[in-house]
């Protein structure tokens, strides 16, 4: 082990970044799309300065031509499709650009495999993680804890996003 325990995440402003464009760019894709797709170019962008990898499953919710996050029913059109291979088509409404994902019996990204995980690094801070392991047995219960809080924030989030974008009567 390192003498130095604590260990920084490279790039955490890029990444912190990323996602708040992400995210931007999926909440105001209903009422501007030319804004959306500002924001999702962005995102590209940034990751694309310092050569950081956006993770494949991100990358298809995003239009390959024009950016703008790919909501079924409402900024997407999706059509399963039986030429020249079994898969799905994406059609992007705002630039009809099209993708077509392949869904052959068996198909897996590679990173959706096991082997694809070589590290998995972890940048809690030092001091967190004694007091993690002073308190031993409570970790768990303050795990749960933790993670329904998470779940409550989410949820609570996601009904402002849904509140915030109904389109004006
Ligand atoms: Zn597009």
């Amino acid at each position: 082990m390192m003498k130095n325990k604590t260990r920084f995440c490279q790039n955490k402003d890029i990444f912190e970044r990323m996602n708040y464009l992400y995210q931007a760019s999926h909440l105001i894709a209903l009422k501007d799309k030319v804004a959306a797709s500002y924001y999702g170019n962005m995102m590209m962008r940034c990751a694309k300065k310092v050569v950081l990898h956006v993770e494949p499953n991100l990358k298809r919710t995003l239009c390959k031509c024009c950016q703008t996050p790919l909501i079924p029913g409402e900024t997407a059109r999706v059509r399963l499709i039986s030429k020249p291979v079994k898969g799905v088509k994406w059609t992007c409404l705002t630039c009809m650009n099209t993708k077509r994902f392949p869904t052959r019996k068996g198909y897996k990204l590679w990173l959706d495999e096991p082997q694809a995980v070589f590290k998995i690094f972890d940048y809690t801070p030092e001091e967190e993680k004694k007091e993690i392991e002073d308190e031993g047995k409570d970790k768990n219960e303050r795990k749960r804890k933790k993670e329904d809080i998470q779940q409550s924030d989410l949820q609570g989030k996601s009904l402002n996003c849904s509140s915030k974008c109904k389109k004006p009567s």
